[in-house]
């Protein structure tokens, strides 16, 4: 039964609203849509004015516009950049549009004689044109329904699926409609009206109104302004109300000795620490000898020796009778530093264990049960390590390796477990400062910028398949002087099998045909790992002179004499993720070379990657473009983590907002600690709701 306005609340599932039966409620969960809270906040994706749509006979280049036209005709053409054109006329003249991506899903989206919108900024080339329209289909007869026509009208995201049953943007549209109107008198607004009239913010059923359909374009930014602070001060109430418990709980540990070990290991090393990481290890100790809890971020760039570091940081902790803990963000990682560790840490007489997920059930207890007893005073795992039933004697320091996640939440989930370490955490991603407030809480960041002596700056190359033999002819005559080369292809979950079996294919090829003079092996996270150890180890060894990888590689690997890396499909790996992997070469004095090969027709945004790849061996700029390409969700992975899902605001773009919400975090935390007054149940309330899986963690303590 449709829900009448009398009993609908944010709560109440979808599918009780009118024209939303059992069906679409389905559709609608696969797009995280479950109740009308969620339909309130799927947002559109853009607008569409139609208040006044242009004549094509009128248009002039560099202006914005709406056009209204019938589809005559629409065509794929071939050429250096092949591209979707379709022919649109009205009363006055014909118009081009213009698709340079999505070609094949574009093509189909059109049919001859529809009458659709087109919006967007005017270009000329033979005539006028759009370039990448939005477009919002018209009924064949034309529209009058005002819904579609009457004013700035929202676009909303659909899918194949989703249109299949009705939820195009029209669908969506007539939905949200319906909502609204049922909606005002019911919505209580959570956040107190004090702080929405000192910060100017509409209230939240107006914003609402206004982000579906918008007034003009000043109203519509307001009702943006409203719900993107809604989303930053929910955030910096949970990192405050989080902080808060952390500072009621008991002091961190005195580490006091620096003494006979830590000497021994630093004499051992087969280098000097540069200044930076001097410098670095020198407030690592600060921080560790005083009663302060420790909670540092390491930042350096790829090779620029964080590992070293952390391990004597590691070895004061054992050094003073506590245990400590390395975690790595994958299996293969936790092996490589365990390999690495493992000749510096054992001639020291200091035990350290690898738990892995598929070890022998023996094995795994010893070490589980030397972990609890606290004979074994160092391990290195994955995330799993806090995740799963280990327990501790007593863990005194816990090193995160590359890990762009939530450090507040990493903290929370060891302290529910009754651990109060030292935190140390490395990453090669460069934060900037809001950023890393906002990801980290309050911690202490320490950077290495300089790169150990002696190396030499990768030459990157980009290049496109007609060069192959000729790339094939160069490894093999490096290959033949003692160099060593990695071949990576890329690998993404959603097609996973497709890449795993283009991978083992490429490495038939090689290893049979092209280089069959020279040892190959094939590396990939889905073998045993055993198997990924031995090849690894042959690597390193050098048996093994072409080793044609996954992903895996990523972060970690370390074998100085690698000076060529062959990149497979360049175009389809992030950036960040390229600059990690050209770091597995240029580890050693030889010079080294990253060829990055793609397919010729690419995307933009692909070109200016690879671009980007090839000037440039900085890992700062590297994360600004790559921050600046694809936002903050992409690039510390907290989109996929679902800890920070913001729907509409912008970490990097709304710096103003997150700072006005951040100061009215804190007012409100500094009258009312625990938000336990009566008034501020709502907005309790509120922030529970939006951190509802993590919640846990902050009312432990
Ligand atoms: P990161 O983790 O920052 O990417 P690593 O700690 O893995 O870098 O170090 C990269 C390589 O450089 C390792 O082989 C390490 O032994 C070596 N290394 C570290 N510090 C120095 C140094 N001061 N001088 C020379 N080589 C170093
Ligand atoms: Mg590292």
């Amino acid at each position: 039964m449709p829900a009448s306005g009398s009993y609908l609340t944010l709560d109440t599932p979808v599918q009780y609203i009118k024209g939303i039966g059992p069906k679409r409620a389905e559709a609608l969960h696969t797009v995280h849509v479950y109740t009308v809270e969620d339909l309130l906040t799927y947002y559109p994706r853009r607008y569409i004015d139609r208040r006044n749509v242009a004549q094509i006979a009128h248009l002039q280049p560099g202006d914005t516009v709406t056009v209204v036209g019938k589809v005559f005709s629409g065509s794929i053409q071939k050429g250096k950049t092949p591209r979707f054109v379709l022919i649109v006329g009205d009363d006055t003249g014909l118009l081009e549009c213009v698709w340079f991506q999505g070609l094949q899903y574009i093509a189909k989206a059109f049919r001859y004689g529809e009458i659709v919108a087109f919006s967007g900024k005017v270009s000329f080339y033979r005539g006028p044109q759009l370039i990448h329209p939005e477009y919002d289909k018209l009924s064949e007869e034309g529209e009058k329904n005002p819904l579609h026509t009457g004013g700035i009208i929202p676009l909303y995201p659909s899918s194949e699926s989703l249109s299949r049953i009705g939820l195009d943007s029209r669908g969506f549209r007539r939905i949200m409609r319906n909502l609204l109107e049922i909606l005002p008198g019911h919505l209580e607004d959570p956040l107190p009206s004090e702080i929405r009239n000192r910060c100017q913010l509409l209230h939240l059923s107006e914003a609402f109104e206004n982000i579906h359909f918008p007034k003009d374009w000043e109203t519509l930014r307001l009702a943006q302004r409203r719900l993107k602070f809604d989303e930053l001060f929910s955030m910096q109430l949970f990192l405050g109300l989080e902080r808060q418990t952390r500072m009621e709980e008991k002091k961190g540990i005195v580490f006091e000795r620096v003494g006979e070990l830590t000497k021994r290991l630093i004499e051992k090393l087969p280098f000097e620490l540069t200044s930076a990481q001097k410098r670095v290890l020198h407030e690592i100790r600060n921080d560790m000898r005083s009663s302060k809890p420790m909670n540092r971020l390491i930042q350096g760039d790829v090779g620029s020796g964080k590992t070293i570091v952390a391990l004597i940081a590691m070895v004061i902790a054992v050094e003073n009778g506590y245990q400590t803990a390395l975690m790595a963000p994958t299996e293969i990682l936790a092996e490589q530093h365990y390999l690495s560790i493992h000749s510096l840490i054992d001639s020291l007489g200091i035990k350290i264990a690898l738990l892995k997920g598929n070890q022998r059930t023996g094995e795994r207890k010893k070490i589980l049960s030397g972990l609890e007893d606290g004979s074994i005073p160092m391990v290195v795992g994955t995330h799993a390590l806090i995740q799963e039933g280990v327990c501790f004697k007593n863990l005194g320091l816990v090193v995160i390796d590359e890990q762009h996640r939530f450090g507040v939440l990493q903290r929370a989930e060891l302290r529910q477990k009754g651990y109060y370490p030292d935190v140390l955490v490395m990453t090669a991603t460069p934060i900037p400062r809001t950023l890393a407030l906002t990801l980290y809480g309050d911690l202490d960041v320490s950077v290495i910028d300089e790169l150990p002596k002696g190396r030499k700056p990768v030459r990157t190359v980009w290049r496109t398949e007609e060069k192959r033999p000729a790339i094939y002819e160069f490894i093999r005559t490096e290959l033949k002087k003692g160099r060593q080369a990695y071949v990576v292809y890329p690998l993404i979950e959603e097609s996973e099998k497709i890449d795993l079996a283009a991978a083992k294919q490429g490495y038939e090829m090689l290893s049979k045909s092209v280089f069959p003079e020279f040892r190959c092996a094939l590396l990939h996270g889905r073998m045993k790992s055993e198997e990924k150890e031995k090849v690894m180890q042959e690597f390193k060894t050098g048996e093994v002179q072409v080793l044609v990888t996954t992903t895996v590689i990523e972060v970690g690997i370390d074998v100085p004499n690698a000076t060529i890396m062959l990149v497979e499909h360049a175009e389809r790996f992030g950036l960040t993720q390229l600059h990690q992997l050209r770091g597995r070469v240029g580890r050693g004095t030889e010079a080294s070379i990253c060829i990055l090969l793609s397919d010729r027709n690419l995307s933009e945004e692909a070109i200016q990657r690879l671009k980007t790849m090839e000037k440039t061996n900085d890992g700062f700029k590297i994360a600004e473009v790559d921050l600046a390409m694809r936002g903050p969700g992409e690039l510390f992975g907290t989109k996929q983590s679902g800890l920070l899902r913001l729907k509409i605001a912008d970490l990097v773009t709304d710096g103003p907002i997150l700072t006005l919400a951040r100061k009215e975090a804190q007012t409100l935390l500094q009258k009312d600690p625990k938000l336990h007054q009566p008034e501020h149940h709502p907005i309790l309330q509120f922030v529970k709701k939006q951190y509802k899986e993590k919640w846990g963690l902050i009312e432990v303590g």
